[in-house]
Parts: C-alpha cells; structure tokens; sequence
C-alpha cells in the first residue's frame, strides 16, 4: 500500500496535502523518498528556527532522553526551572513567570484562563466580574475550542457552534474599532504582532502603542500571541520589539519556533501588581492551570538548546541581513506578479498580482505558486488566497536565500499569465 493510500485510508481528513513523502533533512534542505532535494522554506511553518536537525539540538535532545524524559509537574524539573529563567531574563527581559504547554493553541488557552482570572480577580466597578477578551478579524490562535473562538475567521468556526461566550473581534490596525468594542466587561485583548495565518499582516507601532494605552486606561490586559513571530522570526526576541518596542505586553504566548521541531509551547506572565500586593503571575495558582506534559525534561533541554544557539550564533543579525537581501532584490526585479512584501524579519508574506499568474480552475494564485515552486526544489506555505509565504530557518546563508529568489522569479516567469 503506497504511503498515499495508507493515508486516505487511515488518517483523518483534517489538511490538503501535497504528494511529497519526507524522508530526511538537514539544514535548510529536506529530501522526499525519491532521493528528491527541496530547499525548505516553510520550516514546518516556522517551527524548525535553527533549521533541520542541528547537531547541537539533536546532541541535547539524545543526551535528555537517556537520562530523563519525563517525571511529572509535582517535581521541581531543573530544565523547566533553567528554560523559564532564560525567557525571562535573556529574552522577554520583564520579570514575569513562564507556564509550559506543548503547542501554541495550548498557550493561548493559558491566556485566555489568565483573563477571566484576572476578571474575576479585578471585577468592573459594579462587582461584576470581567470575563471578556476583544480578538481581532482574520487572526489565529488555534484549533481548540477557546482558541478557535479567539480566532477571528468564520471558516474556522464554522459547524462548531456554540463557541465560547465573552470573545469580541475588533478589526486589526483600527483602534476606533478596538474603542467600540471595550466595555464594562471587557478584560483583555489578544492578538498577534503579526498576522500569519491570516496573510502576514502586520501592527503598525501606532497601533501596538495605542492598544497599550487602552488597556491602561481601561484596566485591561495586553496580551501577545507570538506563537508565530517570537523568538528570532522577526530579527529580534520578541516579536513586538521588532514593532513597537516601548510597549509592555502583561502576557506572552509562543511555541513553533521555541522547540526547533520538539513540540513545546510556553506562555509569560508579567510580575506586576495588578492590587496590592497580588501580582499578575500570581493569578494562576496551585490548582488552576496545569499539564501533564508540559515543561518535562526533554521538551525543555531540546528548547534550551534552541534558544542558546538563537543567541549565541547571534541569528537575530542575520535574519535582519537576509531580510535586506530579499528586499533589495525584489526592488531590482519590480516584479509584475509581485504587488508588496508584507512582513518582517523571515516571516514574509509577497502579496501576488492575481492578474499576472495563470492557475487552474479552483486554484488559488498563492497555491499554484506553491505548487510550482515544489516543483522546482523548493517548500513555501501559501498564507492566504493571494499571499505566498516564506519561513525560513533562521540561520538560511545568502546563498541559499540567492538560490530561492532565483526559483521564485523563474516560477514566477513560468506562471506569467
Ligand atoms: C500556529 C499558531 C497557533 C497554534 O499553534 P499550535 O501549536 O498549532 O496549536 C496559534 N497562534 C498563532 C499565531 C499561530 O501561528
């Protein structure tokens, strides 16, 4: 039974997949089990950051798993202990306390309990609680039921009514709308510096400084999905530092990136005073939040490793240079097919001339682009109908950055309606 039919047979239905059976990679290159070679550009949508296998993250992840893998949260884990400093003090640089989930959808769950806590914690002037979030339209956070509530998208919910009570969406980059949307029971509001799934969209620094002004002026929690963005995607730590860096967010989310390809997610909590003295990251105490996985030995020391390697081979500069590179090559070319490059940093979105590529009946420009790169020895994930986007690993050289642009202009050639 060919790998395909195993599939259609066995697995659920849940993703249109290519006709592509990974074998191997190492680096920025992944290998199909027809000794085919792609240069990878999708990183499993931003989630091997130091590109595949990277010695020192697959040293670390054997080293853990001989000695210990998993024991439980009752126990003082010292990797979750080590990992939970480093984001805090080598990268959020805002004392706060760090919570470990196993996925992005997970952390943002964390969030959105951190709210209604803190809503209930810190009720409107009435004594009603607070239990509100205000998201945004065309976001994502995850495929859980809070989460994909959050999720500003209707396909996203669709069928799977009734969805959480108490979520708001407001329109992204439009504080009016943001305005219009807080009220007496309003605790918080949840978005992402950069829309992904969405298109690659990204806040102005109006915008992030605004948000942040509300939420003081209204009692309300800023909290940041950077499940996409943090890390070193956007040239810098933290994703909103690349944006807007005044801002003091009160909780963070992330996973993708944060694991290199080991499943782990976290989310931050700022220590400040929400009354006196009771702090934020107090909010979730004994008995209120936990996860069986979560934060064990192994997930831990193969993030460690992650994030060590970020800092240390200083991938933050070299994700800024390659975004100059990309820049000043498509300014030279003044491609047709290509309208803008939306994004920051290696989370980059080109918005295509839907008038200049030919496509097949029922597909999509971004995904006959897609196709055609595949094609030619290259992964990317369409973000949207009409957005191609590319998320390579961190540490991609000029070359192999030369190397796409070239695929993509003779892709785009190729397609020339
Ligand atoms: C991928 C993603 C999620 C969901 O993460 P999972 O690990 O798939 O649960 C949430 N928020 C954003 C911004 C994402 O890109």
């Amino acid at each position: 039974m060919s790998v395909h039919d195993t599939f259609t047979q066995y697995v659920m239905p849940t993703y249109g997949r290519f006709p592509l059976v990974p074998e191997k990679a190492e680096g920025s290159w992944l290998w199909d089990d027809q000794g085919n070679k792609y240069l990878d550009f999708c990183t499993g949508i931003a989630v091997c950051s130091i590109g595949h296998c990277h010695p020192r993250l697959v040293t670390a992840i054997q080293q853990q798993a001989s000695k210990l893998m998993h024991c439980s949260n009752l126990y003082e884990i010292p990797q979750q202990a080590e990992l939970a400093k480093t984001i805090v003090e080598n990268f959020v640089k805002i004392p706060g306390k760090v919570f470990f989930s196993n996925s992005g959808a997970e952390a943002n769950e964390g969030l959105i309990k951190l709210a209604r806590k803190f809503g209930n914690s810190k009720p409107s002037t009435d004594g009603t609680p607070r239990p509100e979030v205000i998201t945004f339209r065309n976001s994502f956070h995850g495929r859980t039921m809070a989460t994909l509530t959050a999720t500003g998208q209707d396909a996203i919910q669709k069928g799977f009514a009734p969805i959480l009570p108490g979520i708001n969406y407001a329109i992204y980059n439009d504080l009016d709308s943001v305005k219009a949307q807080i009220t007496d029971k309003t605790a918080a509001i949840l978005l992402e510096p950069i829309q992904g799934e969405g298109g690659i969209f990204s806040a102005t620094a109006e915008f992030l400084n605004g948000l942040a002004a509300l939420c003081k002026d209204h009692d309300l929690l800023l909290m940041l999905d950077e499940v996409q963005a943090g890390f070193g995607r956007l040239g810098h730590d933290m994703a909103w530092r690349a944006i807007a860096p005044d801002v003091q967010p009160d909780a963070i989310s992330w996973a993708k990136g944060m694991g290199g390809g080991f499943p782990v997610g976290a989310f931050w909590v700022s220590d400040r005073a929400i009354s006196d003295g009771v702090t934020l990251s107090s909010q979730l105490g004994p008995r209120t939040h936990g996860s069986t996985y979560g934060g064990n030995p192994l997930a831990c020391a193969a993030s460690l490793a992650v994030l060590a390697e970020i800092k240390e081979a200083k991938l933050n500069d070299n994700v800024i240079a390659r975004e100059q590179q990309i820049r000043a090559t498509l300014a030279e070319w003044n491609h047709p097919a290509i309208k803008e490059l939306r994004g920051k940093g290696l989370m980059l979105g080109f918005a295509l001339e839907p008038s200049a590529i030919k496509t097949a009946e029922g597909v999509t420009p971004a995904l006959a682009l897609v196709l055609k790169l595949t094609e030619k020895g290259m992964l990317t994930v369409p973000a949207g109908a009409e957005t191609l986007r590319w998320l390579p690993a961190l540490n991609v050289s000029q070359q192999e950055v030369e190397h796409a642009l070239a695929l993509l202009k003779e892709a785009l050639d190729e397609l020339a309606a």
